[in-house]
């Protein structure tokens, strides 16, 4: 952001730069950044998103074929581990059955922070066709906190990324202006 950005508050005098040209002031203008620390740390793990490798149903093929070569979520910093030590974004792709969500939040509990989880199509965000099953959580937001919800049975590759993108946006943004959006823990 520049000098001139709506959110900085310094001024040329603040800076000692009361004496400059216009010309050097464009000059500075194109070369100089103001930030904070925790922006910089944001676009960095923005742009850095390591996935759980980690599907229940339907969906997951979907989520598989956004890493592969037609889509390409390495685009974004998406790469996908096998081990949560490693990730810090669970994409929950698929039906989310009450045996399997303590699992779920074993594994989301030893991933590392900050994390972030997507609910990706139906059945993690709501119990899709299967809400009046007995066996089927009626959205994983009961089991962890979700930052971003992707309907559709199931939400197409173009979707998901759609939904990590917003995720991204919404990472910087809380850093920007130090606030949270949406549940969190
Ligand atoms: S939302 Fe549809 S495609 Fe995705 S896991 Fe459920 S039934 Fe399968």
């Amino acid at each position: 952001m520049g000098m001139n950005d709506e959110h900085t508050s310094l001024t040329l005098r603040d800076l000692g730069l009361e004496g400059i040209t216009e010309a050097e002031l464009r000059e500075i203008e194109k070369n100089v950044l103001f930030s904070t620390f925790d922006q910089i740390k944001a676009w960095a793990r923005s742009n850095s998103m390591w996935g759980l490798t980690f599907g229940l149903a339907c969906c997951a093929i979907e989520m598989m074929a956004t890493s592969g070569a037609d889509f390409d979520a390495d685009r974004f910093g998406v790469f996908f581990r096998n081990s949560p030590r490693q990730a810090d974004l669970m994409i929950v792709s698929g039906t989310v059955t009450k045996k399997m969500a303590p699992l779920l939040r074993r594994l989301y509990d030893q991933m590392a922070e900050p994390r972030w989880v997507i609910a990706m199509g139906s059945c993690a965000t709501a119990g899709g066709p299967y809400i009046r099953s007995y066996s089927v959580v009626k959205g994983v937001d009961q089991v962890v906190p979700v930052d971003v919800y992707i309907p559709g049975c199931p939400p197409s590759p173009v979707a998901l990324i759609y939904g990590i993108n917003k995720l991204q946006a919404k990472i910087r943004y809380e850093a920007k202006h130090g606030k949270l959006v949406g549940l969190h823990d």
